[in-house]
């Protein structure tokens, strides 16, 4: 590292030759893995500006430190199907970082899941977790399990085996799991179970995502999508726009995309299209959401079937095509680098005025780029999609109190924490040169508050 004396005279030399030392360590240190160099290197672009005016956080080593889990553990998952075969699978939870609270964020079934994936869910979640304002520290896991054409048992058994393992690294005021893609709240109940089996009696707050009926919190499912929209409506709003009479397309049709849907059409957006892996399906009437609940929520379906209840739809295989129909706002909600830089051309040729990230990193860097040369209003994931994380701690507190909070009064918190977020991603990117920038924004006012609690709690 650069002499830090001399170069406080040139702090924006110094900002970049540290950030630019740090990533090329990173990315020795890490070879192969895509997913978390892409995090890291798109809040390392965000950060100069915070080292050329702070280079005290250049001597304390927080980039160095911030970039390096607390620790990783994987583990192997046998399990038996329904014809007695059995399988192995590879289970993952990544600590990242706990300065600001117990190890918090999901578990992630799906084939993709690796090392990279999980740590760059887990390292988002650092910046995410810290701009929702609450104590939660952050952290992911999962496995490469499919749970597609699994039975209900065979799902039960894997989690059962999953959780033996994991259930040795977790706990309320340790590390506190949730749900993501391919885990619901079926999954979080099955987890729940087998950690209450294992540390006998039933123990609350050590899973959020819960049934409600089971010590969940009310509004939980919803707060993802919803949180998603209340956040690109004050995007919109100090941009005179409003979801009102909008052409909305959303990406997935899961959890956070079934929600972002009800919400932007209770706002008076129309939704003409949504997805799965298979395809998406489109439609000019406006699509039910109720369903898209049906067969996903109730059914475990395609949504290629949503045409069998509303011919009015059309389906079309491969689901990257959704990103070419006209809209006013695209909101990505499957999953990591769905819209990559051809089809954010697409977007802006279809005149697309923003972008609101409800999955965790559905963008490319190009196509970010893309949207920031022309003016397209941008919400990113680690602001937009805080919600989910931000009522997950509104549950660790309910379960605390033994209190349930009723699902007005967490949707009314939802909205404040979600228009606080916004407020400080938009006095971040003034203060730091980039008015308006959510996306540095929102990296800046994330990291700043973490950074300081590293150097609060000393070298380690
Ligand atoms: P779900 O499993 O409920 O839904 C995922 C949806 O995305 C499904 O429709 C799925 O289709 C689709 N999908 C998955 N992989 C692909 C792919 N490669 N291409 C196209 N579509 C795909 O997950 P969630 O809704 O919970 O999560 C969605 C995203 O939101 C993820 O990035 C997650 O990390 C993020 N997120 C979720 C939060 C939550 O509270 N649930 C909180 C914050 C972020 P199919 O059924 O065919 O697989």
């Amino acid at each position: 590292m650069s002499n830090l004396n001399e170069t406080y005279e040139d702090p924006k030399k110094l900002a970049n030759d540290y950030v630019h030392e740090v990533y090329s360590l990173i990315k020795k240190r890490n070879p192969g893995e895509v997913e978390f160099l892409q995090a890291t290197r798109e809040i390392f672009d965000s950060l100069r500006p915070v080292f050329s005016k702070n280079p005290h956080y250049i001597r304390d080593g927080i980039l160095e430190r911030i970039t390096e889990p607390d620790r990783i553990i994987t583990f192997r998952v046998a399990w038996e199907d329904d014809q007695g075969k059995v399988h192995v699978n590879r289970g993952y939870r990544v600590q990242f970082n706990s300065d600001l609270g117990p190890y918090k964020g999901g578990i992630r079934f799906h084939p993709s899941v690796n090392t990279s994936i999980m740590k760059f869910l887990a390292f988002e979640q650092i910046f995410k977790n810290s701009l929702t304002g609450q104590p939660i520290g952050a952290g992911k896991g999962g496995s490469d399990f499919d749970p597609k054409n699994k039975s209900e048992r065979e799902i039960m058994r894997f989690v059962q085996s999953f959780m033996t393992e994991l259930s040795k690294y977790i706990g309320p005021d340790l590390d506190v799991p949730a749900g993501d893609i391919g885990v619901g709240r079926r999954e979080v109940e099955y987890m729940s179970g087998q950690y209450n089996r294992l540390h006998g009696g039933h123990k609350a707050g050590v899973f959020t995502g819960k049934d409600p009926n089971y010590g969940g919190s009310l509004g939980r499912k919803e707060a993802t999508g919803y949180g998603t929209i209340y956040f690109a409506e004050e995007m919109l709003r100090v941009n005179d726009l409003s979801f009102k009479g909008s052409r909305v397309i959303v990406s997935g049709s899961g959890n956070v995309s079934i929600y972002a849907m009800e919400k932007a059409i209770e706002l008076g957006a129309k939704v003409v299209a949504c997805s799965d892996s298979s395809g998406y399906i489109y439609d000019e009437n406006g699509i039910n959401v109720e369903t898209v609940k049906l067969l996903k929520e109730e059914g475990n379906k395609r949504i290629k079937e949503y045409k069998k209840f509303h011919s009015s739809a059309k389906y079309f295989d491969e689901c990257t095509g959704i990103w070419s129909i006209n809209c006013d706002i695209a909101l990505p909600c499957a999953t990591q680098n769905e819209i990559d830089e051809a089809a954010a051309h697409k977007l802006v040729n279809n005149n697309v005025k923003a972008i609101a990230e409800g999955a965790n990193m559905p963008c490319t860097k190009e196509a970010i780029d893309l949207f920031v040369e022309n003016g397209i209003l941008f919400a990113p994931a680690k602001a937009a999609n805080a919600g989910g994380v931000a009522v997950s701690a509104m549950e660790m507190s309910q379960n605390s109190m033994r209190l349930n909070w009723t699902f007005d009064e967490v949707d009314e918190k939802l909205k404040q924490v979600m228009h606080e977020i916004f407020q400080s991603c938009l006095s971040a990117s003034k203060e730091y040169g980039h008015p308006g920038n959510l996306i540095v924004g929102a990296n800046i006012a994330g990291f700043l508050k973490v950074a300081d609690a590293m150097i609060a709690h000393g070298i380690r």
